[in-house]
């Protein structure tokens, strides 16, 4: 017998013939004889739905009231599900944000869980019966209802495994698991069977969506077991851990990758002391978040050459900021928004050599010119032009191993 909390995303909950397949997995995982807590999440588009009704009214829509309205998404799918199973002839109970309660600290919309009382739900447990609990929601100090943030069920699922003392967190969703890359572009991605909480952080915020990163975070922090698994087949999901779980046979897990940089080089800046100091402070005064930075060498110390890279959306604005920037001069300013950002990673680098030169090999072969290259310990990111992005993405995905 265990306790174990069941996470049911959006797309998993998204049709009432759904709902009543999850009722039949918790079904069995009750009778099997575990303790059951499911946290589900709004059927999908419900949430999306609500905001443009809010808009519709106003773009200003009170923010007290916004939170009130997103959580009837997840107070809908916990009585629907919760109803399911009593039909079925299982004992099952819903509880609200503010019944458990799920205590919150943060503004409306962006609130994080600080604590739930498990009291209550842990007596309906020893009693036999199927807990549901609302992802994404919760009540502040003074009463109000909150949100956690746009796919905060996850964090719920791991804040209530956490608090519960559950012994395993089951994310279920609508993929097999984390792939090696997108498996949707590039058809001979793998499933990856167990993957370290650190690279799947390097993974998400790559761009592979499977799970809220801050979730990750979470459970990193409290050494929580996770597994992503599909809540339409039987196939044994990913597994998150600790590194030290984990052999490490391949130097790369996966290759991710990211279509929504630019690249802006400032040509003969001043090479003396402060200039890049004075060229960064502005832009990040402006919450513009710098990712890679290249300055190259001047071959006759007066004058050289700064590359950097940002969001797309932020392109515009960083131009503004530049051309205003009474402190610096340049000579030329070039800006390129059809870059894209390659990344491998794996923490079987740390103790592979030559895993460097063999992804710029690799895309040398492609003929594919790299414009900005980053590193870190357990990832290798370049940026290239964007038309050259599956090639690379395809060719690195074979050389390490990953097919
Ligand atoms: N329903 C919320 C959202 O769509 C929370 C979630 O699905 O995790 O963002
Ligand atoms: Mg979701």
């Amino acid at each position: 017998m265990a306790k174990k909390v069941l996470k049911f995303g959006g797309t998993s909950v998204g049709t009432i013939e759904r709902i009543l397949h999850v009722a039949n997995i918790l079904k069995k995982e009750f009778v099997a004889g575990n303790e059951i807590i499911a946290v589900v999440s709004a059927m999908s588009g419900v949430t999306n739905g609500l905001i443009e009704q809010s808009n519709s009214i106003s773009k200003n829509f009170n923010k007290r009231e916004l939170d009130v309205l997103l959580t009837s998404g997840e107070q809908a799918t916990s009585a629907l599900l919760a109803g399911a199973l009593i039909d079925m002839g299982i004992n099952s109970k819903s509880w609200l944000n503010w019944q458990i309660p799920i205590l919150t600290e943060g503004e409306h919309s962006n609130s994080r869980i600080i604590n739930m009382s498990v009291t209550e739900i842990d007596k309906f447990l020893l009693n036999k019966g199927v807990a549901i609990i609302p992802g994404f929601q919760g009540i502040s100090k003074n009463g109000e209802i909150t949100t956690i943030g746009r796919g905060g069920s996850d964090a719920t699922a791991v804040a209530v495994a956490k608090i519960f003392n559950a012994d395993s967190c089951e994310i279920y969703t609508d993929v097999d698991g984390v792939f090696s890359t997108d498996p949707n572009k590039i058809p001979v991605a793998k499933k990856i069977n167990k993957i370290s909480y650190d690279e799947m952080l390097e993974l998400s915020s790559l761009g592979a969506k499977v799970i809220q990163s801050s979730a990750v975070q979470t459970a990193m922090m409290y050494n929580l077991p996770l597994e992503i698994r599909s809540t339409f087949t039987e196939r044994n999901g990913t597994k998150i851990f600790n590194r030290e779980n984990i052999d490490y046979e391949k130097s790369v897990t996966g290759v991710a990758y990211s279509k929504d940089d630019a690249k802006i080089t400032l040509i003969g800046v001043l090479d003396k002391p402060g200039v890049a100091a004075d060229i960064f402070e502005p832009i990040s005064n402006d919450q513009i978040n710098v990712d890679m930075v290249i300055q190259n060498i001047s071959s006759d110390h007066k004058k050289t050459d700064i590359t950097f890279t940002i969001k797309r959306h932020d392109l515009l604005k960083t131009l503004e900021i530049l051309k205003h920037n009474k402190r610096i001069k340049y000579d030329e300013i070039n800006h390129n928004d059809r870059v894209s950002k390659v990344s491998i990673v794996g923490a079987g680098m740390v103790s592979t050599p030559g895993v460097t030169y063999k992804m710029f090999r690799g895309l040398a072969e492609k003929n594919i010119n790299i414009l900005a290259i980053s590193t870190s310990e357990i990832k290798l990111s370049v940026i290239i032009n964007e038309k050259d992005t599956l090639e690379a993405v395809k060719k690195l995905h074979t050389i390490f191993k990953l097919d």
